[in-house]
């Protein structure tokens, strides 16, 4: 399984693995090894499509060099490469077997046995009306997804933003029922998770059938998730600045296990610019709502997603994206180079800017972030915070864990504390992460002291 993307596709490659458990497959080191090779490709931004031809050439090498062993390789495109390009893809490296797109996953067993048949290849992007949720098996245990999960709640979107291909390449925006992602919770918490990140394309549109007959948003889900015994952290992501409702920003002051870190695109700073994306807010809808957060949670801290040089952006279009990073104050964030996706509207639009005025104004945004970054993570030092370990460090007796707020944490400890929230105190920052020390062995309760 080689996995490219977001944690979507981490999590999907989680899922086809399970699927395929029951017919005896399993991970394997290497292509080399593998009688399979799936290849989960993310279609977000340019130059997707060649970088998977690119690997197909490499894995096709393979392909041969086993068939002249006597082995056979199946080999598998999925994700939203594979829905994008579909028979394309088979037109172009005939030597692929499978192309599946993300909502067939289910039908993996189905469409192996018919590869193994070798009738021609296997193309599956349609959207079927069936829920692939309904049929996909609950997560088999793996030692990597034990202390920290993804679970998929919500799929698809319906926002339409002007640059992006999500809506094209997921479909309409579809949510689980909320007994169904109890029980993936549960059954995660059981195989020894203790933080789940819940994910979707745009997780806080979260409406999923409740327990109780009605709709459930995204708040409602998480009070009934921080009930599971043994579930100390829950993150969601990503969120679309629209679909923050107070009752999710109160949720946020009532539930500790709710961890007080938010990654929250906005993408651009300027209203003109905002509008032109179709992002139906504005700048200072933004500002209040952050505001809004850290009046529920003062300890709330942020990250978001930016894109620099979309179709029409002057200097001062970008400039007010650089006051509005000035403003909020980030503790961490993406950003990217406007790059136009076929199909999507912003591509057909007049005003592209020039690469070497967007590499210009994304160097500048970044240092602008990277300074951020490094001052929350300066701030950090020298607090008492709680972390959960996650397991063994590089160093003999060195144990790693996660801040509240994602970041990475070292400290001398026994593996033992694996899965528990200790107390630490944060000593120093290194590159990507911090240095503590533990304040004692015993696990604590989660609790807002940074
Ligand atoms: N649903 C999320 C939202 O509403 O912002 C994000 C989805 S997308 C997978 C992740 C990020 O990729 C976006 O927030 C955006 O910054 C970036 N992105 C999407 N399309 C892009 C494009 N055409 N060019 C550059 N960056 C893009
Ligand atoms: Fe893409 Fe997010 Fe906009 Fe949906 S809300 S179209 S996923 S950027």
């Amino acid at each position: 399984m080689i996995t490219w993307g977001c944690q979507m596709n981490v999590y999907d490659s989680g899922k086809m693995s399970d699927v395929l458990a029951p017919l005896g497959y399993g991970p394997a080191e290497s292509p080399a090894d593998a009688d399979m090779v799936i290849l989960n490709t993310c279609h977000i931004r340019e130059r997707a499509t060649d970088k998977v031809f690119s690997e197909l050439g490499r894995l096709r090498v393979i392909k041969e060099t086993r068939a002249a062993e006597g082995k056979q390789t199946i080999l598998a495109v999925a994700g939203c490469v594979a829905q994008a390009e579909g028979a394309f893809i088979t037109e172009r490296a005939p030597y692929v077997d499978i192309v599946l797109g993300p909502q067939t996953y289910h039908r993996l067993p189905e469409m192996v046995a018919r590869a193994h048949r070798a009738a021609g290849p296997v193309i599956e992007t349609d959207f079927p009306v069936e829920q692939k949720f309904d049929f996909l098996p609950e997560t088999a245990p793996s030692a990597e997804r034990a202390v920290t999960a993804f679970l998929t709640i919500q799929e698809g979107c319906d926002k339409f933003c002007s640059f992006c291909v999500v809506p094209y390449t997921r479909g309409a925006e579809a949510s689980r029922p909320a007994a169904a992602v109890i029980a993936e919770a549960k059954h995660l918490v059981a195989r020894g998770a203790r933080e789940i990140t819940l994910l979707g394309q745009n997780v806080n549109a979260y409406h999923g059938a409740g327990a109780d007959g009605r709709d459930w948003g995204l708040a409602r889900l998480a009070y009934a998730l921080a009930d599971i015994p043994g579930l100390d952290r829950i993150r969601y992501t990503t969120s679309h600045p629209r679909d923050m409702d107070d009752d999710l920003i109160a949720a946020h002051a009532d539930l500790p296990a709710l961890m007080p870190f938010l990654h929250l695109p906005v993408q651009s700073g300027s209203d003109r610019i905002l509008a032109a994306m179709n992002r139906r807010h504005t700048a200072d809808d933004y500002r209040r709502l952050i505001e809004k957060l850290r009046t529920a949670r003062p300890d709330m801290a942020f990250s978001s997603d930016f894109i620099v040089g979309h179709p029409g952006e002057t200097a001062a279009d970008f400039e007010a994206t650089m006051q509005l990073v000035r403003d909020i104050g980030f503790a961490q964030a993406y950003s990217f180079k406007y790059s136009p996706r076929p199909g999507t509207p912003a591509a057909g639009s007049p005003g592209m800017v020039a690469e070497p005025e967007k590499d210009g104004r994304l160097a500048e945004l970044q240092a602008l972030i990277r300074a951020q970054q490094d001052d929350f993570n300066a701030r950090t030092v020298g607090l008492e915070i709680p972390v959960l370990v996650t397991g063994a460090g590089r160093h003999a007796g060195q144990i790693n864990g996660r801040s509240p707020y994602l970041q990475a944490v070292h400290m001398d400890g026994p593996v033992s504390l694996t899965g528990q929230v200790v107390p630490v105190k944060v000593q120093g920052l290194m590159t990507n992460s911090l240095t503590a020390t533990l304040i004692n062995a015993s696990p604590t309760q989660e609790r807002a002291s940074a």
